[in-house]
């Protein structure tokens, strides 16, 4: 399509990147006043940190859809000749278009009316769980799913007028989260994997339970969060190039190429609490922070897709931080920190208890093993809420139904059941799933790197993450958004999304920690 000379494609290059640059650190800006709110906000200034926050939001919107943009974009075409060791152009040029064409098929009217009707639905989602109340949820539910639905079609998914459809509308939401899997492909894994997660446990819940009094008792918020730093420094944490800090709710943050920052909560009567989501968000911030410099400031610097971030903060939290390798390193410290509290705890009894397994209703509250199924639980009835073989109204019994079958258990009222998450009220559809990929994923990858590095639970032990930081960077973390999430799993692993590793994984550590 270029008939434009060399010099003049380098200096649209130029320009394309300085404009994408500006739109970036706009973005970064605006996050750094959201984490300010979730941190230290005072309560006071609220209403006008959200006014700010939508100028914001929408300049950025706004350098994105530039029309320049688009010129530029149509100029360089696939970057054929512009690739350089310095500078990815091609996959530059890939993701910005995708960007760029995600955000102009939007309507500016439809964006502002969603972004406003989410705002409403959020705030009678949280009236609707405080009093229990599903019925007063559900017509925001309804709107919030029609604007989801409508947002896939304009986007070229589900039946659109433009006649360019490529998949149905749900895929089209799992799109925005997870490029490149369709719900067929997930319905495949997920499905077989929730019936033999279901089935393990089933026979764990009827095996004795592990005492785990002693991790109840008051464990000083101060000091655990001098354990949490001297971990995170440990594990590799660079605090030169981030935070730790207190919110309600954990979450990771990158506010620059060399600034991420998370954030965790304690709770005095739960000491691993704290401490797991300390590493589970260190997780996705090591992935931020081994990204390479040619990316620094672009579209392409962050961790490719939600399912691969949480491969990574699920490997460190769960298949790291709960294994029995790791507390050998870490127990003695432990105790250490809170020698009164564990007087006369066996390491073995230590170990079984930070591995407990007990079905549980509300998912962020979920042992390792039930937590996939809450998630295989949402995904299915979304697909059918998606393809119309569910309704709102009927949607609390079905969840009831699925929670029997799959963990077991029912809940009393809706609050601890359909009522528990956010994200639905917030139009956040198809996000779910990367949750259990991430589970999924990380097998994936975990088996592939300790194939490679077989010396790994001898490391572990002797508190040496090094090689498995490096392993990471070099299959993974330094393609930022260059590679996508399918590329990973085949480049890595030679093949396609499977479950088995987890699956194997799973069941031998379980079927040897409940004697089964
Ligand atoms: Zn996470």
């Amino acid at each position: 399509m270029s008939k434009t000379p060399p010099l003049e494609q380098k200096r649209a290059l130029e320009r394309l990147r300085a404009l994408d640059q500006e739109r970036m650190h706009l973005a970064r800006v605006t996050a750094l006043l959201q984490w300010d709110e979730e941190t230290c906000l005072p309560s006071g200034a609220v209403e006008e940190r959200a006014e700010q926050l939508a100028v914001l939001e929408g300049l950025t919107h706004e350098k994105l859809v530039n029309p320049e943009v688009g010129r530029l974009l149509d100029n360089l075409g696939d970057g054929t000749g512009l690739e350089t060791a310095e500078f990815p152009a091609g996959d530059f040029l890939r993701i910005l278009r995708r960007d760029y064409d995600r955000a102009v098929k939007l309507p500016p009217e439809f964006v502002r009316e969603s972004a406003r009707a989410a705002g409403l639905s959020q705030a009678a989602w949280v009236r609707a769980r405080k009093n229990n109340d599903f019925a007063a949820f559900a017509p925001h539910l309804e709107k919030m799913i029609d604007f989801a639905r409508q947002k896939s079609v304009f986007l070229g998914w589900g039946c659109s007028p433009l006649g360019d459809t490529r998949g149905s509308v749900y895929d089209g939401l799992l799109d925005l989260h997870e490029p490149g899997l369709a719900e067929g492909d997930i319905a495949a894994v997920f499905g077989p994997l929730g019936d033999r997660l279901s089935a393990l446990l089933r026979d764990i819940s009827a095996r004795p339970q592990p005492a785990d009094a002693f991790l109840h008792h008051q464990y000083e918020v101060e000091k655990q969060d001098t354990f949490c730093r001297e971990t995170l420094r440990a594990l590799g944490f660079d605090f030169n190039r981030g935070r730790l800090d207190l919110s309600a709710h954990p979450f990771t943050t990158t506010l620059g190429f060399d600034d991420v920052r998370i954030t965790t909560r304690y709770a005095a009567e739960d000491p691993l609490s704290g401490l797991f989501s300390v590493i589970h968000e260190g997780g996705h911030a090591f992935y931020e922070l081994a990204l390479e410099s040619a990316l620094r400031s672009s579209c392409l610097a962050e961790g490719t897709s939600m399912g691969i971030h949480e491969s990574q903060s699920r490997l460190w939290e769960n298949v790291i931080g709960r294994s029995r390798a790791f507390w050998k390193g870490w127990f003695p410290r432990f105790k250490e920190f809170f020698p009164s509290q564990l007087e006369g705890v066996p390491f073995e009894s230590f170990y079984r208890a930070v591995n407990m397994v007990r079905p549980a209703l509300i998912r962020v509250e979920a042992d390792e093993l039930s937590y996939s199924l809450h998630i295989i639980l949402r995904f299915e009835l979304e697909q059918q809420l998606f393809n119309n073989t569910l309704t709102v109204n009927e949607l609390p019994a079905a969840w009831n139904t699925a929670m029997k079958r799959r963990l077991g258990i029912e809940p009393a009222f809706d609050a601890e059941g359909v009522l528990q998450d956010v994200h639905w009220s917030m139009g956040a559809f198809g996000y779910f799933p990367s949750y259990a990929l991430g589970n999924i994923y990380g097998l994936q990858f975990w088996e592939r790197l300790t194939a490679d590095l077989p010396d790994t639970d001898a490391a572990l032990e002797r508190r040496d993450y090094a090689a498995i930081h490096e392993w990471l960077r070099e299959k993974i973390h330094h393609y930022g958004r260059r590679a996508e999430p399918s590329f990973l799993i085949r480049k890595i692993c030679g093949g396609d999304l499977s479950a088995e590793p987890f699956l194997h994984y799973i069941e031998k550590k379980y079927t040897e920690l409940y004697g089964l």
